[in-house]
């Protein structure tokens, strides 16, 4: 019944005519090493794949590991990539910083500019996006976004964590390849660091040697972890987004916030997205700007009682984080404000405690801050 955990990192052979076959094929002739493959990990694959409609998956030690798996088997020395600009602060820090190092340079642009997209696009390897935008929850138009890349004869690559595959599935509006963090909504407890890329087989050939080469392969235990959070999944996401909208609409009419950005919110710019690609949920985060810049958000953080400030989304508990300060401090103050993240930006993960309960912490502590 429940997914049986093999933490074993190596297996042992019969005969060495075997066990040299094997280790030749890598994959698909018996498990040899869990760095190439482990079985609990294959079960969490094969679940990620039949969760967002893809031919594989393979699985990583963490979302970054994903990430930069991805871009080191699909670009080399030379190669240029387009990302949109509302990403997470390490991907962001990565096509920044780090992959420009190895000689691969990014050109980023807002994820509604399609003009500036599609040119950007010319001479390009890929196009990256996040269904739905960090910090900001902004969706970014999949069908749109794919029809661009395709245009150029590219793949489309889509960070689906915010989303996950219970809102929205990105190959089915024309992405290639679809990445997730799965220490957020797939594990959903708090407890495991993981990602996963989901792909057609012969697209994800390169990713799985680049994950052999470099080492950020899944652990079982997570991966195991991973398959008791995928049980609940649909669940999980479907309540937090129905409190993310109670909540979003008791903070729209509260004095101290100025601006509130959730997806099925009828005043964001993606309501219309969020109801052809999410079916009118706007997943477990939203965020908003507390009156009163840095030095409010930070005293409003700190009278939360039940909401925790801690810097991941997607689990049982409602957790709080200061954008500017927390998940995007790898953005200098012009590329903040490019990425429209102000001083006083919160993100909040909606978890799945009470509405109510997390209403009334949220207006007690601007209240008591006010
Ligand atoms: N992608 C998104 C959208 C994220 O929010 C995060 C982490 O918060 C990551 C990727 C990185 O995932 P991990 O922390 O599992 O490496």
């Amino acid at each position: 019944m429940a997914p049986l955990l093999d933490s074993s990192s190596t297996y042992s052979f019969s005969d060495t005519a075997t066990f040299a076959r094997a280790s030749r094929a890598k994959t698909g002739a018996g498990y040899v090493y869990s760095r190439w493959a482990n079985p609990t990990v294959d079960a969490f694959e094969a679940a990620l794949a039949d969760l967002e409609g893809t031919e594989a998956a393979e699985a990583f030690a963490s979302g970054m590991g994903a990430i930069s798996s991805v871009f080191l088997a699909l670009c080399s020395s030379g190669d240029r990539v387009v990302a949109t600009r509302q990403l997470y602060g390490n991907t962001y820090s990565l096509l920044q910083e780090r992959l420009p190092r190895y000689g691969i340079t990014a050109t980023f642009c807002d994820h509604d500019d399609h003009t500036a997209i599609a040119a950007a696009l010319r001479g390009a390897k890929l196009l990256y996006c996040e269904t739905i935008g960090n910090p900001k929850v902004q969706v970014a138009d999949l069908p749109h976004l794919a029809a661009l890349a395709s245009e150029a004869g590219i793949p489309l690559v889509v960070d689906n964590t915010f989303a996950s595959p219970a809102l929205c599935r990105p190959i089915a509006h024309g992405a290639s390849i679809v990445i997730h963090s799965a220490t957020k909504f797939i594990g959903g407890h708090h407890d495991l660091l993981g990602g996963v890329v989901c792909a057609s087989a012969q697209m994800l050939e390169p990713v799985a040697e680049v994950a052999r080469d470099l080492g950020p392969t899944l652990a079982p235990f997570n991966a195991w972890l991973g398959l008791r959070g995928i049980a609940t999944l649909p669940l999980r996401v479907e309540r937090s987004s129905t409190t993310a909208l109670k909540v979003a609409r008791a903070l729209q009419r509260y004095d101290g916030i100025e601006a509130v950005y959730y997806p099925s919110l009828e005043s964001s710019p993606s309501y219309r997205l969020a109801g052809a690609l999410m079916g009118g949920r706007g997943g477990g985060t939203l965020a908003f700007e507390v009156r009163g810049g840095r030095e409010r958000a930070g005293a409003f953080q700190d009278a939360l009682e039940l909401i925790l400030p801690a810097a991941s989304l997607g689990g049982t508990h409602s957790l709080i984080v200061h954008a500017a300060g927390v998940t995007h401090t790898q953005l200098g103050p012009d590329e903040l404000v490019s990425a429209g993240i102000s001083e006083g930006l919160c993100r909040l993960s909606v978890g799945l405690e009470d509405p109510g309960d997390l209403i009334a912490d949220l207006t007690a502590a601007l209240a008591a801050t006010g």
